[in-house]
């Protein structure tokens, strides 16, 4: 295990926003984890789906660095949590296989993949989950994909549950169909999206037959600004970071997007993004 103090999130999230960790944990087996569980305030995969902020956070955070990979028997793959989604595809694609085209394009990790049931149009990780390996209060444990409530970007994870592996449920069949529907995908989404500054992709969960993008975009927001942060012009549920935001500036952005489509379109949007952190009510009502 390696240990630091006063890492900045900053350094380590997508966003590019984010104070020191008072204590940060590189947790390197199962073993070390149980050991540290009961200190461990906050789990950070890769960082690229949430905010902590400007003051940092409080206690112990960890991340782990559990990222091999065993072929199981029937095409199934177990992979630590903190394998990263690229490298976890191209093991997959290289044995033959197909049935992650729902990864394509997400970063992060594993763990943070199963936590979120990240996804996109070509389908949800929960599709090829077959179980989730972790621990929590009772120690380390196995749960079924059955176990887990999982839903739209929501892992149905227990209380405090920490990800070490999952196992995943491949296929042989359809391999070439899907590389074509990942490649037209990726396609689309180097086109429509702002990649090329940082964020942490889409902030609100769309709500059921509509796009908080078009919302909005629709409350004409669309380049509204808050400091180095903006509502993306190209994508308006894309917040980015032009150069010297800072978490609060990220957090007035997703504060005045929420705030203005509740009042003014009548939808009140849930975060995707995950807030991290002590943050005052006043400045996040939704903590
Ligand atoms: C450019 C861009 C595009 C994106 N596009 C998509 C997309 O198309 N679809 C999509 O679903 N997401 C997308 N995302 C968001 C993000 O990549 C996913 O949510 C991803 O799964 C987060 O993984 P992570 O490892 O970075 O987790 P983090 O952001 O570090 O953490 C996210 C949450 O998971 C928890 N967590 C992380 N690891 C574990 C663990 N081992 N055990 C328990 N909890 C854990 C954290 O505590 C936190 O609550 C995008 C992000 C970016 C920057």
């Amino acid at each position: 295990m390696q240990q630091f103090s006063g890492e900045r999130l900053s350094k380590l999230g997508y966003w590019r926003v984010g104070g020191p960790m008072e204590d940060f944990a590189l947790v390197e087996s199962v073993e070390e984890l149980v050991e540290l569980y009961p200190k461990i305030r906050w789990i950070l995969g890769n960082g690229s789906n949430l905010l902590a902020p400007d003051q940092g956070l409080a206690g112990l955070t960890v991340r782990l660095s559990l990222k091999e990979t065993e072929w199981l028997p029937g095409d199934r793959l177990r992979a630590g949590a903190g394998l990263l989604n690229t490298v976890l595809l191209s093991r997959v694609s290289r044995q033959g296989l197909c049935g992650l085209a729902s990864l394509a394009g997400v970063p992060g990790t594993v763990g943070g993949a199963v936590a979120m049931n990240a996804g996109t149009a070509l389908g949800e990780v929960a599709e090829v989950l077959e179980a989730v390996e972790g621990v929590d209060a009772r120690g380390f444990r196995s749960i079924p994909r059955e176990e887990l409530p999982m839903h739209y970007r929501e892992g149905g994870l227990p209380e405090g549950f920490v990800v070490t592996a999952a196992i995943f449920r491949l296929r042989r069949e359809g391999l070439e169909e899907e590389r074509q529907k990942v490649n037209h995908h990726l396609q689309r989404r180097m086109a429509t999206q702002p990649l090329d500054l940082p964020s942490c992709g889409s902030v609100f969960r769309n709500p059921p037959g509509d796009h908080a993008g078009r919302l909005i975009e629709s409350v004409g927001l669309k380049g509204w600004r808050s400091g180095g942060a903006c509502i993306s012009e190209r994508h308006a549920n894309f917040i980015v970071n032009t150069g010297d935001a800072t978490a609060n500036d990220v957090m007035s952005c997703i504060r005045t997007a929420w705030e203005r489509v509740r009042d003014h379109a009548g939808v009140v949007l849930v975060p995707e993004v995950r807030v991290l952190g002590d943050w005052p009510v006043e400045v996040w009502p939704l903590v």
